[in-house]
């Protein structure tokens, strides 16, 4: 299978022949490949996008309003076959991609559909004169996604982006580009003009030409800091609006008050749904040194227990395979770290042949106690299935722990005192907090990250002011003062 560009409404040719292989990480066998976005295919895609925007930002906000409604019936109606789609390309289980991935994409749609027709400005008189304020788009965005939720972070950039009157270059992750080609073909379908949502594909080159591209409004990027660092540099050189959503090394703390059992399941969902590969995920687990001892056991019995790895496609299966076999190695290669700088293991640790996938690149759940702040397990992202447990003695010393490193995009806590809750998650250094909770990311909540995990927002009210620009109109309504 040949899977092209998708340019102004249709599938485009590139001329260049080049092409890349997309792996599934299940099986490691080739799915498909994907024609790069050669110069002709990104002339096109640019002017395509310049044409989708004149025609869409005309359109009235209920217009695009109710044609974006479409589009969530539309994907709420192929979820099953969307979700194969995405546990294909990442590896992840299918009862988690049709339970999730296309569902809240398709809420994020729905949500700024909902409030495209109430974008407004305000008016203020000024001393007999007025002024008032128009939200306007910000003309062509890009959009450039990971792997781990390709679909949804296609539809959580192009929601905002198209339910304001933008249009969108979308490149999704070399690794995963099927979910936004089938997303552009939903929007075409529900009504949204050729040229709106366009998607090219490609690997850092398609992306650092985007991001460079002087007709290019905004860059919305979700990835790693380090390339987050480059696609800001690049928009600097047209001084682009910029949208960050990186990486993370999240704190999860766990109070002696705590009820462990749900504890345990928030340390599970934040260090083992999608494999690990979640950039909010916990993965330093405080816990109080008073209730470690219950809260390992209990772990270990539940990652030991509950745990099915193995075909992704198989329902009953709950733990995937890691998108790449690059990424396989460097996750047990932190493994390894661990072990060298002296962390012990409670569970796993090991790479996966499980018998329902014997060629997947799966690791094994991992937790390390006994860990140590200055560990590299502790300190940097890894992105796959491996906790670290600290111990903590009391509050201030743990929100000092929490807060000592570079990310900032999540924090959790459980406790039962609710003082105590509130007092600590505002002394958190991150952007998008749980208080007994973990990971839930409803299309109503801004999220986004604190230092370097990132640079605005995305979902919720707030995200509307990233895809809008403010213009204020000054009206005088008496003769003009002038000394000349
Ligand atoms: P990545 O940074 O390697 O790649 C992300 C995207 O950037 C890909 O589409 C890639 O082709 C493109 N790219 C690479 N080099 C580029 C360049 N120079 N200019 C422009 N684009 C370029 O990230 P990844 O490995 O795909 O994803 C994993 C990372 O994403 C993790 O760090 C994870 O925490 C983060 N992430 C963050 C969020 C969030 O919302 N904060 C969500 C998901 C993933």
């Amino acid at each position: 299978m040949l899977i092209k560009n998708f340019i102004h409404g249709q599938y485009l040719d590139n001329h260049s022949a080049e092409t890349f292989k997309v792996i599934n990480p299940a099986t490691n066998q080739v799915v498909y490949e994907v024609e790069v976005a050669d110069t002709a295919i990104q002339k096109a895609a640019i002017e395509s996008a310049q044409q989708g925007f004149e025609k869409w930002s005309a359109f009235s906000a209920v217009e695009r309003s109710r044609i974006l409604l479409k589009a969530v019936a539309l994907l709420r109606e192929r979820n099953d076959e969307l979700a194969k789609i995405e546990v294909i390309d990442t590896g992840k289980p299918f009862q988690e991609a049709v339970a999730v991935d296309i569902v809240t994409g398709a809420d994020s749609i729905e949500f700024f559909a909902g409030l495209a027709p109430s974008i407004q400005g305000n008016q203020q008189d000024v001393d007999g004169d007025f002024y008032y304020t128009r939200r306007e788009p910000l003309g062509v965005c890009a959009g450039i996604g990971a792997w781990n939720y390709p679909l949804q972070i296609a539809c959580w950039k192009s929601a905002p982006a198209l339910a304001c009157g933008n249009s969108m270059i979308f490149k999704p992750s070399e690794e995963t580009p099927l979910g936004a080609n089938k997303l552009a073909e939903i929007y075409i379908e529900a009504g949204v003009p050729a040229g709106v949502f366009n998607v090219v594909h490609g690997d850092g080159k398609v992306g650092s030409w985007l991001s460079h591209h002087p007709d290019v409004a905004k860059v919305s990027f979700t990835g790693e800091v380090g390339t987050g660092k480059k696609v800001m540099a690049a928009a600097a050189t047209t001084l682009k609006d910029v949208t960050m959503e990186l990486g993370g090394k999240s704190p999860l703390i766990v109070f002696e008050d705590a009820d462990i059992e749900q504890a345990v399941s928030a340390a599970m969902l934040g260090n083992f749904y999608t494999q690990g590969e979640i950039c909010t995920n916990g993965t330093r687990v405080f816990v109080h040194s008073s209730i470690h001892h219950k809260f390992i056991e209990q772990l270990k019995e539940r990652t030991e227990k509950n745990i099915i790895m193995g075909d992704p496609m198989n329902e009953e299966t709950n733990f995937g395979a890691l998108i790449s076999k690059k990424h396989h190695d460097l996750v047990m290669g932190y493994i390894k770290k661990g072990l060298d700088q002296g962390a012990t293991l409670l569970t796993g640790g090991k790479a996966a042949s499980p018998q329902s996938a014997p060629h997947g690149n799966f690791v094994e759940p991992t937790v390390f106690i006994n860990c140590t702040d200055d560990m590299d397990i502790v300190k940097e992202e890894i992105f796959g299935p491996v906790m670290s447990v600290l111990t903590f003695e009391d509050e201030e010393e743990v929100i000092q722990r929490a807060n000592s490193t570079g990310f900032g995009l999540a924090a959790g806590v459980f406790t039962l005192n609710i003082q105590r809750a509130h007092r600590v998650i505002h002394q958190m250094q991150a952007g998008i907090c749980w208080i007994n909770a973990y990971g839930a990311s409803p299309a109503q909540m801004p999220v986004g990250g604190y230092k370097q995990s990132g640079i605005g927002r995305e979902n919720g009210m707030e995200t509307l002011n990233h895809y809008t620009q403010v213009k204020s109109i000054y009206v005088g309504m008496n003769p003009l003062e002038s000394p000349f």
